[in-house]
């Protein structure tokens, strides 16, 4: 986000808590953007905590939206931005390890602050620009820790999630978990399955695309948390992360530059932050695990993934797998045909995952991609219709497989793609394939 655009949100954030005090109510900037403030870092969202009740604050604001009354949180619009604003509150007994059995409203913001989950994430600064810090969440900042409100394993024993969140933001800030809290997260990671799946795969994909998705994997496969998944990751997922868990392995390069995995080697973490794109650095983790593209598309499933993305990152999985390295023609031909089964896009894809993993070979890839006369169907002179009517044979499967063949011929340089052309190599194709029927 533009620095101006988190001045505006902080500046018109700052605002909100000053209404909300003029009304009478106690009201501060709590949670995540605080942190984020303090860290310097951008900020995407605020959240406010006020001692005023959801109807208090419903009133006081022109534009609102009952976002989780019972939870306390109102949403309010101010210059086409919104704001979560949350009734002080407490929360007690969890007795599924992911939610409260009930919240309170409360009237101090210490108590509110008390029902987070680290110490940097339980400040809150005021009006006047004091930040209310009761746990030592700015020593936190400072030391790079991740320290828990209270006790580790109890808080994680309240909500299971809370160990997955502890891994994000270590990655993300690259902070290092304290040694309480790493055994917590070991000692409790059975109860992860008590945690939706939806919650898991948001944080999960926030480290993904965060600024430390290798240290992410590599404490989420080091806790063996993720074997507790409700509804199972597939076992050659499952697996590659065990083997991981004991022997962190490497990835291969052949001398083209292509991964591959042996039975036993292991992605090599380190290259997914040079990756832009998210959705390619899912692409390359789970090429370095050696899944298949059946298995990272069942993975994306269960982690729901939009089926868009799913596709995507399992086309570009799947597109390394057809590449065969033998030597420079098959590695040629296999890429060729690969473009032409899963498209210009994927393609560039797979070339985009394989620049950031610093893969010497992209450049003859952007090449043979950039040198081919077609990559689809609708590329060909000669369309469906045509052929029929050329042919004077009755439309039918035929077409498609005839428009395929035509497709690898122009593809591979056999064949110009000139309607002339692809109408008597059509002519000739349909003769030797009626000669094969009798
Ligand atoms: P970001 O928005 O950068 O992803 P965040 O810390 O703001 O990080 P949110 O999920 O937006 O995370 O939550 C806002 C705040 O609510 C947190 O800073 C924390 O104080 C509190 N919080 C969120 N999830 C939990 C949880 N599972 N247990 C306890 N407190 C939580
Ligand atoms: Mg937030």
């Amino acid at each position: 986000m533009l620095e101006k655009e988190d001045e505006l949100l902080w500046t018109e954030g700052l605002d909100i808590v000053r209404r909300l005090e003029a009304g009478g109510y106690q009201a501060y900037l709590v949670g995540g953007c605080v942190r984020d403030r303090l860290l310097g870092r951008a900020i995407h969202d605020i959240d406010i905590a006020t001692s005023a009740t959801p109807d208090e604050v419903t009133g006081l604001f022109a534009r609102t939206l009952p976002t989780g009354i019972k939870h306390g949180t109102v949403t309010v619009l101010e210059g086409g931005r919104s704001y979560e604003v949350t009734t002080f509150r407490q929360e007690f007994g969890y007795s599924d390890s992911r939610r409260p059995d009930e919240v309170a409203f409360v009237l101090d913001v210490s108590e509110d602050l008390a029902r987070r989950d680290f110490t940097f994430n339980a400040m809150a600064i005021g009006s006047d620009g004091e930040v209310v810090d009761p746990f030592g969440g700015q020593d936190a900042l400072r030391a790079g820790v991740v320290a828990c409100v209270g006790e580790a394993s109890e808080r994680f024993s309240e909500d299971a999630l809370r160990m997955i969140r502890a891994i994000r933001f270590a990655a993300e800030f690259d902070f290092d978990l304290l040694p309480d809290v790493w055994q917590a997260i070991v000692a409790h990671r059975s109860k992860l399955k008590h945690v939706a799946i939806e919650r898991i795969s948001s944080e999960w994909d926030k480290m993904m695309a965060g600024s430390g998705p290798e240290q992410a994997c590599h404490y989420l496969f080091k806790s063996g948390l993720l074997e507790h998944v409700i509804d199972p990751l597939p076992e050659a997922f499952k697996s590659a992360a065990e083997r991981y868990r004991y022997n962190r392995l490497s990835w291969e390069w052949d001398r083209w530059g292509v991964a591959y995995s042996d039975e036993g080697s292991m992605g090599n973490l380190s290259q997914l932050p040079s990756i832009s794109d998210t959705d390619l650095r899912w692409a390359a983790l789970l090429t370095g695990m050696a899944l298949s593209e059946g298995d990272c598309l069942e993975l994306c499933q269960k982690l729901r993934l939009s089926g868009r993305r799913s596709l995507r990152i399992a086309g570009i999985v799947g597109l390394n797998g057809q590449l065969d390295f033998t030597d420079e023609d098959s590695l040629w031909e296999s890429w060729t045909l690969a473009v032409l089964a899963r498209g210009r896009s994927i393609a560039e894809d797979w070339i985009g995952m394989s620049e950031g993993c610093e893969n010497e070979a992209v450049p003859s890839f952007k090449i043979w991609l950039e040198e081919m006369p077609v990559t689809a169907i609708a590329d060909l002179n000669v369309r469906g219709d045509e052929l029929s009517r050329f042919l004077n044979r009755r439309p039918g499967p035929w077409v498609a497989e005839m428009l395929q063949s035509l497709l690898e011929g122009v593809a591979f340089g056999t064949l110009l793609n000139d309607k002339s052309s692809l109408l008597s190599e059509a002519a000739i194709q349909s003769t030797e394939s009626r000669e094969e029927e009798r």
